[in-house]
């Protein structure tokens, strides 16, 4: 059998010139003698022949030219073609949220346990909030029913999952989402951005689709850094004044929003987006916030007592659980800006526990990554008790929540993994302790020696 009959259909022509394939040139102009150019180069040849004399010959214009079907020529040989990409599996269109499709909160909250640690209150609020959210949306009774919108404050530790639960939620719901800093808004007319980027960066990662991005999620993270200013004697432009902007927008109004910029200018083109239905969810680590919480709650059971009350919650562990809108009120955050906000609820601090399962239970657990990777090398990776705890401590020392987890298995994975794979007879590799503490080589055993 010819070669050039030999699944014909995988292979494509390309262009004689510019050696581009059909599936990027374009429709080829077939030539005698096996030869294909593309409109570009034919284009191209006729500007240079003709100078501007031959300018109506558009061949982007011109329907297709296929001579062979003036005068039969053979077969063009497999030379002349290139194999055709594979084309990528189409990405599954995951269906749109309708009210068949969106889980009930346990469903929700199970989908997160896969990914979350812990925060198990913090999983069952964001579950029942977005749920009701897209509820409404969805069946589009937000104006009808007097219920404020599950617009959403979260507290929490840094490096606790605030921003992971967030963009765990966005992904298992297939809604765009936008992550935002609110240190960076002032208030319009300053440098930094004003409130409406917020919303532009929405519409971005929605494709510009407005619709699409009117049902998504913003989340502000560090929104503690927009308190009020205490005895400030100039006007507060990145605090009260960022709160003041953001209320127009959390309750749901039509704002005019800059397409693909930060900020709005004359050249930019705007759209009208209507916040109505996104939800908008805050997040914070507020640090001092726990002071104003112990305050208070000695000063509700002083009577007298006040001396030792005074330092009785200073071990609490996780006094953050108590906070309410007074609190959050007297850390500088405005009425009208915590009356928007009406979900509130807390993350717990990481303990040595929550550290560990983070490097072993999620679907996408760090330590799974490595060991996978490393199995496809045939070889085992494992850890035993004493890795995991001397982990656990290095990244509480670290005070930055699981965040420092990585860059401390980072560090120690790099020489096995550049190790590893240079020796084939490995076929099991124990991280322990001591190894983590620098004091000692992983164990490593050869392959077929355990069996
Ligand atoms: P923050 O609370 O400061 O927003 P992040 O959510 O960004 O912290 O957490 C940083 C990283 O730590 C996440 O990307 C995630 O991998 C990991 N992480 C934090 N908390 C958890 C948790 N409870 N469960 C699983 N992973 C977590």
């Amino acid at each position: 059998m010819s070669d050039n009959n030999n699944n014909n259909d995988d292979y494509e022509c390309y262009c004689y010139l510019c050696r581009r394939p059909e599936s990027s040139a374009g429709t080829l102009i077939k030539l005698p003698n096996n030869i294909n150019i593309c409109n570009d180069c034919m284009q191209k040849s006729f500007d240079a022949l003709g100078g501007n004399n031959l300018q109506f010959m558009d061949f982007s214009k011109m329907p297709n030219i296929n001579m062979s079907e003036f005068m039969p020529f053979d077969d063009i040989p497999k030379s002349q073609k290139v194999k055709k990409k594979k084309k990528k599996e189409e990405a599954k269109e995951e269906p749109e949220l309708s009210l068949a499709t969106i889980p009930a909160p346990h469903k929700i909250k199970a989908m997160l346990d896969e990914y979350v640690v812990g925060q198990e209150y913090a999983k069952k609020a964001i579950s029942v909030a977005v749920y009701n959210h897209y509820k409404r949306v969805i069946t589009n009774t937000m104006d009808d029913i007097e219920i404020e919108k599950s617009n959403m404050l979260m507290l929490g530790p840094t490096g606790c999952g605030k921003t992971y639960l967030v963009k765990t939620i966005a992904r298992l719901l297939n809604v765009p989402l936008a992550i935002t800093d609110a240190t960076t808004l002032t208030e319009a007319g300053y440098i930094g951005d004003d409130v409406e980027s917020v919303l532009s960066k929405l519409l971005s990662t929605a494709d510009n689709d407005v619709e699409k991005a009117e049902r998504g999620i913003v989340f502000i993270d560090e929104i503690d850094k927009i308190a009020k200013k205490k005895e400030t004697h100039s006007r507060d432009v990145s605090g009260e004044a960022v709160q003041q902007g953001l209320l127009k927008i959390l309750e749901g109004a039509e704002v005019e929003v800059p397409v693909g910029a930060g900020s709005k200018n004359a050249m930019t083109p705007t759209t009208t987006m209507n916040t109505k239905n996104i939800l908008f969810i805050c997040g914070g680590a507020f640090p001092e916030i726990e002071d104003i919480i112990k305050q208070r709650l000695s000063k509700k059971s002083s009577m007298g007592f006040n001396a030792d009350l005074k330092d009785r919650f200073d071990n609490e562990h996780n006094i953050i659980k108590e906070v309410t809108v007074e609190d959050l009120r007297d850390f500088g955050m405005i009425p009208e800006f915590l009356g928007r906000l009406p979900v509130l609820f807390t993350l717990d601090a990481l303990d040595k526990d929550m550290y560990i399962k983070i490097l072993k239970e999620p679907k996408n657990a760090i330590l799974k990554q490595y060991t996978k990777l490393l199995a496809l090398d045939e070889v085992s990776l494992c850890f035993d008790d004493t890795a995991y705890d001397e982990i656990a401590e290095l990244a509480m020392q670290k005070k930055t929540g699981a965040r420092a987890l990585r860059a401390i298995i980072e560090k120690f994975m790099l020489d096995i993994m550049y190790e590893i794979p240079r020796d084939d007879s490995i076929g099991k590799v124990t991280i322990t302790g001591d190894y983590i503490k620098g004091k000692g080589a992983p164990v490593i055993e050869l392959r077929g020696t355990n069996i």
